[in-house]
């Protein structure tokens, strides 16, 4: 699902990496490679155009974290312009205050509402609700029985004119529908309604006359994903001839380019509902713009690391650190505290596992001895504080000192020292190049 589209992004954000600073040409050459990418996926050009201005503004705008280096900014702006146009919030079903709650199905014929009225009676049942399912599809050969079908396998009661009646009156069965479910106490009734294969007049009435007779609470728009452009002009078409208070995308599972998906909601206002990802009753799920972001950014693991690094960071000690850092007078003291900082976000083998491409160092990350550091901070803790802001003054008899207070040998103190040493010298040469490391330059 998506694919496409979430490699091209992907391959468009990890272009970014590694640089220390974006410049204005940096995020132009982004904003273009992820519009060609949007546009490939068929998403709906006024949404397109909407999306490459949010994500350019934001990333050179002043929205500098000290937190996050310029290419995590960018994954986390885009991540977020991607939850925006999905609808922000997870919309949930609006209850009727006097049961029972009305939910009519619109949409084409072979969008899947059928499929989806069982997929939603049994995720309702399995929410303590007792839907009844009302067949007001009398258009299509088959549709009444297959709905029986559907109703049979997720457990609850379908109500259809009775065979032998003829074609029968669609808007006639809705309103006894509801009557019936008033009589048998269900406190949710979904209405299924016919579909063409093309939107037309005809259809519309039918769908607006049943809305008319039935006043739902919601009206779900049924939409496949797997039709690209087209999709907008169909939920164009509905909201206009019946409205619609949300969308339902089925046929997630497919090879869907995601254009349906990330346009419907710019374009009717209306926000997806739920999703629809199999045949099976159970390939169903409430949808969450958050999580479908993440999808397709690929990159779910990357924003929990931006969003723990986001956390536990301390936004005036990493400046305090900065500025000394550029000056050369990182003290060990700083050094210790910097370690701690990057420990509160959890093991350091779980960190570094979630970076892309930790999969080729998974045996180094399974050797990687949490420990270790243990030992450094204890190192560290056993010096005295001019000892840690001054290191230059740890001789040999307080080497012996500090060695037998925390538990290690001499040259466990006489490695940290070295290398402390070796990091301020490059981290001082580093600042020289990159003019501080202020301002989220921070590399990565
Ligand atoms: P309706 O005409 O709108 O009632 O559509 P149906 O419910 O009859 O579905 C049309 C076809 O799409 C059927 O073959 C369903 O099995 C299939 N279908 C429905 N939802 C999904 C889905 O989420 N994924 C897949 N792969 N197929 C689906």
């Amino acid at each position: 699902m998506f694919d496409t589209l979430s490699d091209r992004l992907t391959s468009v954000l990890t272009n970014l990496r590694g640089k220390g600073r974006l410049s204005e040409a940096d995020i132009d050459a982004t904003a273009r490679e992820i519009r060609i990418a949007l546009l490939e996926a068929d998403v709906a050009l006024p949404v397109v155009r909407g999306f490459i201005k949010g994500v350019k503004e934001r990333a050179k705008g002043s929205e500098v974290s000290q937190a996050l280096n310029p290419a995590q900014q960018v994954v986390k702006i885009v991540n977020e312009e991607l939850v925006t146009i999905l609808g922000g919030e997870t919309r949930r079903l609006e209850l009727a205050k006097n049961p029972p709650t009305v939910i009519m199905l619109a949409g084409l014929q072979g969008a899947g509402k059928t499929t989806l009225a069982g997929k939603l009676a049994k995720w309702l049942s399995g929410q303590g609700h007792t839907p009844m399912l009302v067949a007001c599809d009398l258009q299509r050969p088959n549709a009444v029985n297959q709905l029986q079908v559907v109703g049979e396998r997720a457990g609850v009661p379908v109500f259809a004119p009775e065979p032998g009646n003829g074609v029968g009156d669609p808007v006639q069965v809705s309103r006894d529908g509801i009557e019936e479910a008033k009589r048998a106490q269900h406190d949710m009734v979904i209405v299924d309604t016919a579909g063409r294969l093309g939107v037309d007049e005809e259809m519309m009435k039918q769908a607006a006359d049943i809305r008319d007779a039935v006043t739902p609470d919601e009206i779900l728009f049924v939409l496949d994903a797997m039709v690209g452009q087209d999709a907008v002009a169909t939920a164009e078409a509905f909201r206009d001839g019946v409205g619609f208070s949300g969308v339902v995308l089925t046929k997630l599972d497919g090879d869907a380019r995601g254009g349906a998906a990330l346009s419907v909601r710019e374009v009717t206002g209306q926000p997806i509902m739920f999703a629809s990802s199999g045949e099976k009753l159970e390939d169903f799920d409430v949808f969450h713009p958050d999580r479908m972001a993440n999808r397709i950014l690929g990159m779910g693991d990357m924003l929990t690391l931006i969003e723990q690094a986001e956390q536990a960071f301390d936004q005036e000690e990493a400046e305090k650190a900065a500025e000394k850092l550029g000056t050369g007078q990182l003290t060990l003291e700083d050094f210790l505290e910097q370690m701690q900082a990057v420990r509160r976000m959890g093991p350091l083998q779980n960190l570094l596992g979630m970076l892309p491409g930790a999969g080729q160092m998974k045996d180094q990350l399974a050797n990687f001895d949490e420990k270790q550091l243990d030992r450094i901070q204890a190192i560290i803790r056993g010096m005295t504080p001019a000892e840690r802001s001054d290191p230059k003054i740890i001789n040999a008899s307080r080497r012996q000192r500090i060695a037998r207070g925390s538990g290690v040998t001499v040259s466990d103190i006489n490695d940290l020292v070295g290398r402390f040493f070796e990091a301020r010298k490059m981290m001082q040469r580093m600042a020289g190049q990159f003019g501080g490391f202020g301002g989220g330059g921070g590399g990565s």
